[in-house]
């Protein structure tokens, strides 16, 4: 179903409409950004709520025409919570102290349940906490890291393990390599770890080799040392769920995450099937820290 982009929301529209000539849609009862009420989120919520869990997706990037009113509009009709970020370094959006200092400052503008959004950021140069300018970090919320930026490619830049052109000659060394690459990741200052035990696309097919039992181990022993969140993304594959099992007889937190692209709100169902797989309660969520 096409959705209404970039324009007025929650107007209930039955035809398509034009609105001054600038946002056209065609059938649709809500806005992208939002949650339909589907059954499935209906049951998801009520499950989570017999729990007594609070949900919060720390991982709404502000790009693609997703901006914090539509986070908190978002947060205001599913309760669950949004938490908002971009992402940090050096060929990123916020790539100097007046980009982060004007993002931190909209963000934190915006409030839902008369409370302002968390705010945070994810972070991609791996020397982020010595170039962040002490004030700001001290205004930030949370920081989510994902591992999926290691080495140097070809080109003399940070080689992003997604792209296509990405190829391991030996992936067993190169799962040493990558294993110690997650271990730094939790050294650093940061609350949340995205995605974990992502792996490229061209040995992603070896999951069950590369990430044995005694890495899983040591990345999530490290992650509850340091009080940092696993990540459950949706739409993701990663972690798979004997990650997951692992990882909560090992005492560690979850957080929830969408990583979205653009405004277009993304199924939250494997955040559900998570919670019934995993028997999630309260004390199994990462919570943020209070800060002023
Ligand atoms: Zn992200």
């Amino acid at each position: 179903m096409k959705r209404m982009k970039d324009c007025w929301p929650t107007i209930v529209l039955t035809a398509t409409v034009l609105f001054g000539g600038a946002c056209a849609t065609t059938l649709t009862d809500h806005a992208a950004w939002i949650y339909p009420h589907t059954d499935a989120l209906q049951q998801g919520m009520a499950g989570a709520r017999a729990r007594g869990l609070v949900l919060t997706d720390y991982h709404i990037h502000l790009r693609g025409g997703m901006t914090a009113r539509k986070a908190a509009e978002r947060q205001q009709q599913s309760g669950i919570r949004s938490g908002v970020l971009e992402n940090y370094g050096r060929e990123w959006p916020l790539h100097d102290k007046a980009s982060l200092a004007a993002f931190i400052d909209e963000a934190r503008s915006v409030q839902a349940d008369a409370r302002r959004l968390p705010v945070g950021i994810q972070v991609n140069d791996r020397d982020w906490y010595q170039q962040i300018e002490p004030e700001l970090f001290a205004q930030l919320d949370f920081v989510l890291a994902d591992t999926m930026i290691m080495g140097v490619g070809a080109d003399g830049k940070p080689r992003r393990l997604w792209l296509p052109d990405v190829t391991i000659d030996d992936p067993e060394a190169w799962m040493r390599d990558y294993l110690a690459h997650n271990l730094r990741i939790l050294d650093e200052p940061i609350s949340i770890l995205a995605n974990p035990t992502y792996l490229p696309p061209c040995i992603s097919n070896r999951y069950d080799q590369l990430w044995t039992e005694a890495r899983m181990r040591q990345v999530i022993a490290k992650a509850v040392e340091r009080g940092i969140a696993l990540e459950i993304q949706t739409g993701s594959p990663y972690p798979k769920p004997a990650f997951l099992a692992l990882a909560k007889s090992m005492g560690a937190t979850f957080s929830f995450g969408s990583n979205n692209h653009d405004d277009v709100v993304k199924d939250p169902a494997r955040w559900f099937e998570a919670i019934r797989q995993l028997d999630l309660k309260p004390e199994n969520l990462w919570s943020l820290p209070d800060r002023p």
